[in-house]
């Protein structure tokens, strides 16, 4: 599959990391929007928050167990941002699930 987030699991392109275990891999954004960005994503392939199923949830709650572990790592004491964009109207550019984890500094209050 030819699919950027699984080549970076694999080791193919190389990638700052943060956090790995069996079933996930966090990771510094190559281009951070914030003082701190990362990526967290599942090691199984998931499309998009769209490919999310009863079967494969499991994966996606371990990953909000790790966030706010990452985040206190990170010193992002006084809040941060947790998002997925999804498909085309999201400007999801990798359909590899993910998670971008935002913090290190006074974000603002819009969404979009
Ligand atoms: P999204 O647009 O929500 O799909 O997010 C994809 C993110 O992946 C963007 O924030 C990119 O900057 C980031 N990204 C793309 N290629 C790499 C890479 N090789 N290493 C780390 N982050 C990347």
């Amino acid at each position: 599959m030819d699919c950027l987030f699984c080549k970076i699991i694999a080791g193919e392109i190389p990638s700052t990391k943060v956090y790995e275990d069996d079933e996930c891999l966090a990771f510094r954004d190559i281009a951070p929007q914030a003082p701190t960005h990362i990526l967290i994503i599942p090691k199984k392939h998931i499309g998009g928050v769209d490919e999310i199923t009863e079967e494969n949830a499991a994966v996606v709650a371990h990953i909000f167990t790790k966030i706010p572990e990452i985040a206190r790592k990170e010193g992002l004491t006084d809040g941060y941002r947790v998002v997925s964009n999804v498909g085309k109207n999201g400007c999801q550019s990798v359909r590899h699930l993910h998670f971008h984890i935002l913090g290190g500094k006074q974000l603002g209050d819009s969404m979009v």
